[in-house]
């Protein structure tokens, strides 16, 4: 479902990402952990178009959402922007849209973008709204939520727009430690119940542990280890892995 081929990335001097492959396979649920600053969230920002690489290749469900290869011959705007489609992702800092009812935040993307008549999308965002458990708030404008309830409303928006491929941004770090059980939850039970490809950067290891069917360490702009959750927390082979694991569990 998404392929990174050669990807490299660098601000500067700084080389965020070298030569990354990685792949990640329809319907599966990948957490990235390691440290602060080794590109994770670089990742995510490329597969929703907000960085761009500076070479190598992006496939997403078949199609090229990036082609940086130095004989590659790119990607037009509007198919990057139907690939792009396919892909929701839920930041750390919520990014709703603060002048905007919770129901007008989760229908403005299928209203504008997909072209959904008010009524069915404001039908579907109720629906998504109590699979969230928010429906009672619909009315209300974000400042009026906590932070575990509007990350919960990020995720129902998110969902409105029906991805294939869900990212998952550090989703609980900027939460009070109260909150992040509640959004933990919600997507506890979307990677149970849901088709959709998952990937998800955390730093909540038992979380990444309970939910993920493949965890990649990640150091340095590569991928240092991949593996199943009981390998790679119980019987991590690689050095850097176990340092890391020590330093945060
Ligand atoms: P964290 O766990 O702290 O969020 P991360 O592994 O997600 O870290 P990234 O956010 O991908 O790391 O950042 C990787 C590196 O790239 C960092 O050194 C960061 O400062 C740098 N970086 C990220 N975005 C930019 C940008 N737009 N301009 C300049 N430098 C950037």
């Amino acid at each position: 479902m998404i392929s990174f081929a050669g990807v490299g990335k660098s601000f500067g001097d700084n080389h965020v990402l070298r030569e990354l492959d990685l792949s990640v396979d329809e319907g599966e649920k990948v957490s990235i952990i390691g440290p602060s600053g080794s590109g994770k969230t670089t990742i995510l920002r490329l597969l929703m178009t907000l960085e761009s690489p500076d070479s190598g290749m992006v496939r997403v469900d078949g199609s090229p959402l990036w082609d940086r290869r130095a004989d590659g011959s790119g990607v037009d705007a509007k198919r990057q922007s139907e690939v792009r489609r396919k892909i929701g992702m839920v930041f750390q800092h919520f990014n709703l849209f603060p002048h905007m009812t919770v129901l007008d935040n989760v229908t403005l993307s299928p209203v504008r973008v997909l072209g959904m008549g008010r009524e069915e999308a404001e039908q579907r965002a109720v629906e998504l709204l109590q699979l969230v458990g928010l429906e009672k708030h619909l009315r209300h404008k974000p400042g009026q939520l906590s932070g575990g309830q509007q990350q919960r409303v990020a995720i129902a928006r998110a969902l409105a727009m029906r991805p294939k491929v869900m990212l998952f941004d550090e989703v609980t770090s900027a939460l009070d430690p109260e909150l992040i059980g509640e959004v933990l939850s919600v997507i506890r039970d979307l990677a149970r119940t849901t088709a959709m490809t998952m990937l998800l950067v955390t730093h909540e290891m038992r979380f990444a542990e309970e939910i993920s069917d493949r965890v990649l360490m990640f150091d340095s702009g590569s991928v240092v280890e991949s593996g199943p959750p009981g390998q790679i927390f119980q019987n991590p082979e690689h050095e850097r892995t176990r340092r890391f694991l020590k330093a945060v569990l």
